[in-house]
């Protein structure tokens, strides 16, 4: 795809962030740069639009900018996964580890209704840890849908 060279140039790499030995990608200059950033978006919204994606749910924070941009663009809901204690309601929960320590993503319960189809958008993939979560978080609520059945 020729939009990925200016996308991908559009991200600023800081070395050593946040700690010694991290090539940390910026996304931040990606969205100060309205062609790639739409550009960006518009990859993803012509991969899914057909799809029958009913939600696409973001991983806090950096995953709510592109996901709920993507949303808007094929005609989905939005879901916010959300580091614990953000969300006001009834939530499921999902814990995953770190490099040191544990984290974990958690979602309003009734977010997403069974036979849904879903997306989960983050800006960037590393280790996959906080990706398998969210994987996991939705397979959850799937096994507690039938549960209640
Ligand atoms: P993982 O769980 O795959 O190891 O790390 C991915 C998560 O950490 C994502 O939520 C992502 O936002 C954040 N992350 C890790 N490294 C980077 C990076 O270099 N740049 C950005 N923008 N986010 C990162």
């Amino acid at each position: 795809d020729p939009r990925l060279q200016a996308i991908s140039q559009a991200i600023r790499v800081v070395p050593h962030f946040p700690k010694q030995g991290i090539m940390f990608q910026d996304i931040t200059t990606l969205l100060l740069d309205h062609n790639a950033f739409k550009d960006a978006v518009d990859i993803f919204v012509d991969r899914y639009r057909d799809m029958d994606i009913s939600v696409v749910a973001g991983v806090e924070a950096r995953g709510f900018i592109f996901g709920s941009s993507i949303a808007l663009g094929i005609g989905a809901k939005f879901a916010p996964l959300c580091k614990p204690g953000k969300l006001p309601g009834e939530v499921i929960s999902e814990k995953y580890v770190l490099e040191y320590g544990t984290d974990c993503l958690e979602m309003h319960v009734g977010a997403v209704q069974q036979n849904e189809r879903v997306i989960i958008i983050d800006d960037l993939v590393a280790t996959g840890g906080t990706m398998s979560a969210a994987i996991r978080l939705l397979g959850d609520l799937h096994m507690q849908a039938l549960l209640l059945r």
